[in-house]
């Protein structure tokens, strides 16, 4: 009997299906041997020697294992084929002390009849590099998480933590916080002409943009204010409106790669909604094999952890066949389309995201799939299709109108040829223009002018976070999903309403802690420097323990440094004008559990604390409100209290009577569905914001977007505030938007 060791349940499954009667396929449920949960784990003395155990919840399934391959002719290690399975791999080995010429390593990236032979008739050893580039990534993290986060404990506040690449991350976003509470908007105005053709000014009409005076090009901000924009708009009033040039030329446009990690993240996040973590889970499900038919599980995709964005010869020919079989031959090409990497890492898989067969189209295992892993195999298939489809070609036109010394352009495109915009939508828009000639004279209808301001880079979403990670080389495909998660679930950063990145307060202290005292570890530069040693440990040029040496004698030594240096009060404390009115001492700002207040320096002779200026007249707003609302409990008056969450109403009795109860946020709208009751603003258990009747439980009325009051013209329905500063309809059948 031959064993073949995964790494998961359902992967050994679909394995199983494609082997012989003369193997066994088992899961060892993840990591069998790790570094331990509840020290350190390292000895730093001896060379950063890593003192791996067996957790407690594997040492069923070893001794499982143990016992299968004392008995085992050949043991196949058929983990994942990036650096996290190698590990795997060669952690199964140690325990598992096969002889050494019975054991070998196969690996492949599609879960498929023909990838698991292949593998088998090429079986390779371990590969060392690649374990070492695990192994000191699992050191380098445990060594900054469990030095840096006490320092945070004692100088800060405890349950705090720094982790390498996540706190990178969250400088990204709180450097773009502060970008945009530092721009100063610019106003400036653009001019338009509504234009028709003299005969039928209704029926032809279109729009030319005000671009050039006296020969020269107006530039973004050359119109400042409304008195210039005005004096342009008189002038033109009155003026001839001819055509000067009309330009016509042909645009092609390609379609992208196939998916890598990163942008199947990124696609995910704008066209389905999908998280980070999201997607990589589904993904998963998928690569490790999908039930299509009773009892024939099959791996849908290739291996979804890639940066890689070739395709195999196989999958190549393959697509030529199908694309022009299914859309005709003038959708396929000649030669196979190549796409160069933008990037330059290293290859841990490679080949990009594909469907492991083009032949099996979405709609045709539609019925085997969930939604979700329907909607993403489809992005899939659609975006590995496109790819080596005929690009389109489209038919752009430029017209030129002089008016006075003035000159209008007004662009139109059309789509001559779809090509592989035929299975894959892009923002590719057309703009019909009605047919003109030279020398036309044409109908002004009216004239615009527009207020426009500056506006600063946009906070991240989960796609441009993504984005940036890569293009910066903080983290690799294994990473953006996890880091993503962590720092949200750490409390340093959250989605706003538009689903964009904010910084917390807890986040902003502790990212300004680190920039001062620890800035290497928040160096975008010295991250990415830290990925690249590690390809550079995968790929054999170096060896792991110099790499971590190197790192951590500085920082332990800074460590120290600050450790004895700095004092929690420079940390936590901001200094203020105002002084203590208990014994006059000076107030300073500091950092709670729940966001900042004002406390006496005095602390702890005098415990005087009370709100920023800001959050009193809130707090006594909310008071004023609730002047009449009684305890359930003992009937005393309740008081505004601040929380986790943000205000409360608590018992004036506390801590004899601990009776709460939530302040209701009314949105202002009203519920459609009881009729009588308020929309207001809750937290789910999981910390998301939501929209519910406040007749809750006898009206069940939710929402997740934010109604903005009114309701829709068209169903009357709530309307709701959306991604893009657009107002649209919250009843899903109903197409109504408004705004920009
Ligand atoms: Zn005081
Ligand atoms: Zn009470
Ligand atoms: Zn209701
Ligand atoms: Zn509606």
């Amino acid at each position: 009997m031959n064993l073949v060791i995964v790494e998961s349940p359902t992967k050994a499954k679909t394995i199983k299906r494609f082997l012989g009667k003369g193997y066994s396929v088992i899961s060892s449920y993840g990591h069998i041997r790790d570094l331990p949960k509840n020290n350190m784990g390292i000895d730093i003395k001896s060379g950063f020697k890593p003192e791996y155990e067996v957790p407690e919840n594997s040492k069923k399934q070893v001794s499982i294992l143990k016992k299968h391959a004392k008995d085992a002719d050949k043991i196949y290690f058929a983990t994942d084929e990036d650096r996290e399975g190698e590990a795997i791999a060669w952690h199964l080995k140690y325990l598992l002390k096969p002889k050494k010429e019975n054991s070998k390593r196969i690996a492949f990236h599609e879960i498929t009849k023909k990838a698991i032979t292949d593998s088998l008739e090429n079986p390779r050893e371990i590969d060392q590099n690649l374990v070492d580039a695990q192994q000191a990534r699992r050191v380098l993290d445990r060594l900054v998480g469990y030095e840096l986060s006490p320092f945070l404990w004692k100088k800060v506040r405890m349950g705090l933590s720094a982790g390498r690449v996540q706190s990178a991350a969250v400088r990204m976003i709180v450097d773009r916080e502060n970008e945009i509470r530092k721009f100063k908007p610019d106003e400036y105005w653009t001019i338009e002409a509504e234009l028709g053709k003299k005969d039928s000014p209704k029926k032809d009409k279109f729009i030319a943009k005000l671009a050039k005076k006296d020969g020269k090009i107006i530039k973004k901000l050359d119109i400042k204010d409304n008195k210039q924009a005005e004096e342009i708009t008189s002038d033109l009033k009155d003026a001839e409106y001819k055509i000067t040039e009309i330009k016509k030329n042909e645009r092609k446009k390609f379609p992208s790669p196939p998916f890598t990690t990163s942008t199947m993240q990124q696609e995910a996040a704008k066209k389905l909604y999908f998280s980070a973590k999201q997607t990589m889970m589904i993904a998963q499900q998928l690569y490790e094999g999908i039930e299509i038919g009773e009892g024939k599980p099959i791996g849908l995709i290739t291996y979804m952890r890639t940066d890689s964005v070739n395709l195999s010869k196989e999958a190549l020919s393959s697509s030529q066949n199908f694309i022009k079989k299914e859309y005709g031959d003038g959708y396929g090409l000649e030669k196979f389309r190549f796409f160069k990497k933008k990037s330059k890492l290293a290859q841990e898989a490679h080949e990009a995201i594909r469907p492991s067969s083009i032949e099996r189209t979405p709609d045709s295992i539609r019925q085997y799939l969930n939604p979700k892993q329907f909607k993403l195999y489809d992005l899939i298939w659609r975006r590995m299709t496109a790819s080596q489809m005929k690009e389109a070609i489209m038919d752009a036109t430029t017209v030129d109108i002089s008016a006075k010394n003035y000159l209008f352009r007004a662009t139109g495109s059309i789509i001559k040829f779809d090509g592989f915009l035929k299975i894959y939508k892009t923002d590719t828009k057309e703009k019909l223009l009605p047919i003109l000639k030279k020398e036309e004279i044409l109908k002004l209808l009216k004239l615009h002018s527009n207020k426009h301001s500056t506006e600063p880079l946009p906070r991240y979403t989960e796609a441009s976070l993504v984005k940036t990670m890569e293009e910066q080389g903080i983290g690799r495909p294994s990473t953006y999903a996890p880091t993503i998660s962590t720092i949200q679930q750490r409390g340093y950063v959250k989605k706003n309403d538009d689903r964009k990145f904010e910084p917390t307060e807890t986040g902003e202290l502790v990212n300004k802690v680190l920039v001062e005292h620890f800035p290497k570890i928040v160096d975008l530069k010295f991250t990415a420097q830290m990925e690249k040693e590690l390809d550079d440990i995968a790929n054999g040029k170096i060896k792991w323990v110099p790499v971590i040496k190197e790192f951590y004698e500085p920082f332990k030594k800074n460590l120290k440094k600050k450790d004895k240096e700095v004092s929690k009060k420079e940390l936590t404390e901001e200094k203020t004008k105002e002084t203590c009115d208990k014994c006059g001492k000076p107030m300073v700002i500091k950092m709670g559990r729940f966001g900042k207040f004002m406390a006496c320096s005095g602390y702890p002779a005098c415990k005087n604390t009370k709100p920023l200026a800001e959050e009193k007249a809130k707090q006594d707003a909310l008071q004023k409100q609730y002047a009449h609302e009684k305890c359930d409990k003992c009937g005393a008056q309740m008081k505004v209290k601040r929380g986790r969450y943000g205000e409360f109403l608590g018992c004036s009795n506390y801590p004899k009577c601990k009776g709460i109860k939530p302040i209701e946020k009314k949105t202002g709208a009203g519920c459609p569905k009881c009729g009588n009751g308020d929309i207001i603003e809750k937290r789910s258990k999981k910390g998301r914001t939501f929209y519910a009747c406040n007749k809750f439980p006898e009206c069940e009325f939710a929402l997740w977007q934010k109604p903005n009051g009114e309701v829709c013209p068209k169903c009357k329905s709530l309307l709701v505030f959306a991604a893009g500063k657009k107002i649209k309809c919250s009843n899903k059948e109903c197409d109504f938007v408004k705004g920009q």
